[in-house]
């Protein structure tokens, strides 16, 4: 059974108190292993670390630190297989997928190579004669990386790889959920032999380690990705220290379909968009707006597809839909269900546990009838859960897609130019598709939310600098 430890000052060490938590396989139910619960002492010692390790990092120049990325790439290729099936085991997506993503990391760490060398400044003409004034990118410090578990690792190299390139230390709280893969993860940058304490892993809670690191007076900039609720916690608990604080939080995200639309496309793209990753996405398609002329064909052609997915244990190469992340996860998909039902939602396929498998398996759900009032079209329900909403025009589709407290992600499937150009300008959302499913981002990209799905700042691409950097100004006079 793996058991993982914690990575500080370029050291693995484990608990005084041999504390640990389980990591459970959600389509077996087995123990796969455990990792440190790390203390308050040690979550202290990972944060000194990555300060002491400041001073000389922030002053290597940024295409050396870029060279430690290279290396990292090479390790990761190596372990490709390895990193992507304890993923699977870890929190349940398919095979693919995972390796999926070990593929969009090894992009990004070529993208940051090459942004590295282009930290570029600013010459601002002065208007004094013999002087000149440089404005500069400088690193802030000390970088927390709190992260969540649907992308284990991705969603935690977008805040590493552009703290590191930018010449802050990091130390990475990961998902209790995904412990082990954090764990693989690190060794990996641990073999790029980068310097002592400049990246360090601490494991456990979110309550004990993440609530020490957000509050921690040596922290600057807090990168979270996670559930909305905990992103306000964080906002208030880094706000007596004025940390920085960038989140990436959930979603409701809605595909609209016009009665002109590629209904053939326009079903292939919100099935991939709801159902990979079993609905465990912040950009998962959780609403339907169809105009109601094409309703009935578009349900027909969603079902249709629906019925052809395989759920199943994700190292199974013939699944295409894992299990949820654990029994809770599954609990909170039934009660909403329920609920809908109870509105008046029509269950078109699905709306049950995965019936002959072990473990925590909900099968791929349909609800029409669903009005803008209810529960199911306003909350997060991160799951394998599509809600079909019917509209008479346009303006009726959109006024339902921004009536919500997030903003992540819209799609809308037309063929009239002019729809989708006003669309494009009026959906209050940080992504918008058209003609293609809500969860297609591109390395190089920016990436967040609106509302309550974050808080400005964007990653993925070179504008996360903005997060990771402050300007300073130089006057030189001669
Ligand atoms: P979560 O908010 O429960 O946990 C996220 C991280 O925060 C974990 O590491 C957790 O241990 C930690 N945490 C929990 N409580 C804490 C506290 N009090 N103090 C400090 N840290 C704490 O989220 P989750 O269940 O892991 O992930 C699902 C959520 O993440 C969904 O809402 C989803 O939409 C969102 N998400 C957003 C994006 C995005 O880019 N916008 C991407 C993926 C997931």
């Amino acid at each position: 059974m793996e058991k993982s430890s914690l990575f500080i000052n370029g050291e693995w060490i484990i608990n005084d108190n041999q504390t640990f938590f389980e990591s459970i396989n959600p389509a077996t139910k087995e123990v796969i292993g455990s990792s440190c619960l790390a203390t308050e002492e040690q979550v202290d010692l990972a944060v000194q670390a990555a300060n002491n390790a400041y001073n000389e990092w922030k002053l290597t120049p940024s295409p050396t630190r870029a060279n430690y990325l290279s290396k990292i790439s090479s390790e990761l290729k190596k372990r490709r297989k390895e990193l992507a099936e304890m993923m699977t085991m870890e929190m349940g997506k398919v095979l693919k997928e995972s390796i999926g993503e070990v593929d969009v990391i090894l992009q990004h760490i070529e993208y940051m190579h090459g942004e590295a060398k282009r930290l570029i400044g600013e010459i601002v003409p002065s208007s004094s004669p013999n002087r000149t004034i440089q404005m500069v990118r400088e690193p802030l410090g000390v970088v927390a990386c709190i992260t969540p578990w649907n992308f284990p690792v991705v969603l935690a190299a977008y805040k590493i790889f552009s703290a590191l390139i930018t010449g802050n230390t990091v130390v990475w709280k990961p998902a209790s959920e995904v412990a082990l893969s954090a764990e693989i993860f690190t060794e990996v940058i641990e073999q790029s032999g980068i310097p002592k304490g400049v990246f360090n892993l601490v494991t456990g809670s979110g309550q004990t380690v993440g609530n020490k690191l957000a509050t921690h007076e040596n922290v600057n900039i807090i990168a979270f990705t996670g559930s909305t609720n905990v992103g306000k916690k964080i906002t208030e608990m880094g706000s007596n220290t004025l940390k920085r604080v960038s989140l990436e939080l959930g979603g409701k995200n809605a595909v609209i379909v016009l009665r002109d639309a590629n209904l053939e496309e326009a079903a292939n793209g919100i099935i991939q968009s709801a159902f990979t990753t079993t609905g465990q996405r912040c950009t998962a398609a959780s609403r339907i707006i169809v105009e109601r002329s094409v309703k009935a064909k578009l349900i027909d052609l969603l079902v249709e597809r629906t019925k052809e997915m395989n759920v199943g244990n994700g190292l199974v190469e013939e699944s295409d839909i894992g299990p949820v992340v654990n029994e809770s996860q599954l609990e909170t998909i039934e009660s909403y269900v329920h609920q809908a039902v109870q509105e008046g939602g029509k269950v078109e396929i699905g709306g049950k546990r995965g019936s002959d498998l072990e473990g925590y398996f909900y099968e791929p759900t349909i609800i029409s009838n669903v009005k803008p009032t209810d529960t199911i079209a306003h909350e997060e329900i991160f799951g394998p859960v599509l809600a079909v909403l019917e509209v008479d025009s346009y303006e009726e589709a959109m006024k339902i897609n921004n009536d919500t407290i997030y903003g992540l992600s819209t799609s809308i499937y037309t063929n009239s130019l002019h729809f989708a150009n006003k669309a494009s300008r009026e959906a209050v959302s940080g992504l918008v598709y058209i003609n293609s499913g809500t969860s297609n981002a591109e390395i190089g990209v920016a990436f967040g939310g609106m509302k309550m799905s974050g808080n400005g700042h964007r990653e993925v691409s070179n504008h996360s600098f903005d997060l990771m950097t402050e300007w300073k100004s130089i006057y030189t006079n001669y």
